[in-house]
Order: C-alpha cells, then sequence, then structure tokens
C-alpha cells in the first residue's frame, strides 16, 4: 500500500475518494474508438490473463500494436505517385508524409514494435516517463524527440490509460515540439483517463482496446492486466 499526504495531514491511497466517470459517460466522448474486431478481443483475452508468462505477453502487445496501427492509420493521407509494375506503368498512391511513433518508456515499447511491423519507416521517438506512485503524476526524465519535424501525424503510445497523466504531459510535450496532429493508442483504458486526457487535449483521438470499469485506490486499471511494463520485461 502506498498512502499519500494530503493537505488536511491525513494519509490517503491516490485515488482514494476520488470520484471517477462510467464507462456509459465516456461511451459519448467523439474522438474515443474502442476497437471491436474479433481478434483483438481474443488477443486482449489471453494478454489479461495472469499465467501468460513475459515473452508471451510481450508478443501479443506487439500483435494488438500492429492491430490498433491498422484501425488508427484509416484515414492517413495519401499522395499519389506513378510506378511501373512489371507489365505496365500506373497511377498510385502512398503515404503523404512521415509518420512519428512516441512510446512513453518504457511500457509503451511493444506497442510501437507493433506499429513498425505495419509501417516499417516510422520514426520512433523515444520519451521517458515515470509515475510517482505516490501522487499518479507522471515526471520526465527522457526526452529523444527531434528538434526539426515534418510529419502529418505522431502516434503518442502507452499500453494503459488509467489516471491520464502520462498521456496528457506526453502530448503536451509534443505539441510544444510544433506537432499538430496527434493520437493517442492505448490497449486498455480506463473511464477517468479518457476523461481527463479527452478535457486536456480535446483534439487528439484516443484508439484503445477496452474500456475498462474504474481505476482502483492504488490507481491500477480494474479488472486491467497488472502492470504492463513488469509484465512485458518480467520485473516482478
Ligand atoms: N499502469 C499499468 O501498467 N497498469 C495499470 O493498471 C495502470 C497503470
Amino acid at each position: 500500500m502506498i498512502p499519500t499526504n494530503t493537505e488536511d495531514g491525513q494519509h490517503r491511497l491516490p485515488m482514494e475518494g476520488i470520484p471517477q466517470p462510467n464507462r456509459a459517460e465516456v461511451l459519448q466522448l467523439p474522438r474515443v474508438h474502442i476497437s471491436s474486431h474479433p481478434v483483438m478481443i481474443h488477443k486482449l483475452t489471453a494478454l489479461r490473463a495472469k499465467q501468460t508468462p513475459p515473452p508471451e505477453f510481450y508478443r501479443l502487445v506487439k500483435e494488438i500494436g500492429a492491430l490498433l496501427a491498422y484501425e488508427a492509420t484509416e484515414d492517413l493521407a495519401l499522395q499519389e505517385c506513378e510506378i511501373e509494375t512489371p507489365l505496365e506503368k500506373m497511377h498510385s498512391s502512398r503515404l503523404a508524409g512521415g509518420i512519428g511513433v512516441t512510446p512513453i518508456l518504457r511500457a509503451g515499447l511493444g506497442l510501437a514494435e507493433g506499429f513498425r511491423e505495419v509501417i516499417p519507416d516510422v520514426q520512433i521517438w523515444h520519451l521517458g516517463l515515470k509515475r510517482d506512485e505516490r501522487t499518479l503524476r507522471a515526471a520526465e526524465y527522457y526526452n529523444q524527440l527531434p528538434y526539426q519535424v515534418d510529419l502529418q501525424i505522431c502516434y503518442a503510445v502507452d499500453p494503459m490509460l488509467a489516471t491520464g497523466g502520462s498521456a496528457i504531459d506526453a502530448i503536451s510535450i509534443l505539441k510544444r515540439r510544433n506537432i499538430k496532429n496527434i493520437s493517442y493508442i492505448g490497449i486498455i483504458a480506463a473511464p477517468y483517463g479518457v476523461l481527463k486526457l479527452s478535457q486536456a487535449h480535446p483534439d487528439v483521438d484516443i484508439y484503445i482496446a477496452s474500456l475498462d470499469e474504474r481505476l482502483n485506490e492504488l490507481g491500477y486499471i480494474v479488472p486491467g492486466l497488472g502492470d504492463a511494463g513488469d509484465r512485458q520485461f518480467g520485473t516482478f
């Protein structure tokens, strides 16, 4: 248990007594996209199960990342080009402009790999944000974002949208680098995190595989899957 100090001097758990929205409230938000693909649901079941060992867990995160990448890139812009098949010339199209993926370290790494399998030439910009378990606030400890950006979109990826703190901070950091078009990609979200992220960044689309019930008093998503970083990298 991790108590936190409050203004009245009481020790409280981070989410203790904090009101949370329910699923129905956030399902109405315009920019929330929840996958309903049967293959996604199947993989998510295996991911959540507590007996799934880290190597399989990591592989599933990557595969779910690839499926989310496929869904989230549906509206990307194309530019026309000319190519030659072995038979003749033709007009065709390619993705217009670069695509950035910002994994929030370390849990976002597996999702970013999944993205790379779908679009091999994405730029991957690492951003390290650590959640303070007492306050649930995120602190930046690593930043490899380039200063020159010419992208059509950047995806901030982090598997668990819990309180929303890391996602909100990561997207604010991307915006300060003048990146205009940003989407958030996660696997499991709590209604609280989705609401906070939508309020802080109403221009950002949120793509997830599941909207779970709530946060527990420690700030973990339930039913959830536990700690996504520990389960990917075997650090229990
Ligand atoms: N981060 C995790 O890894 N899991 C949660 O449930 C919440 C935040």
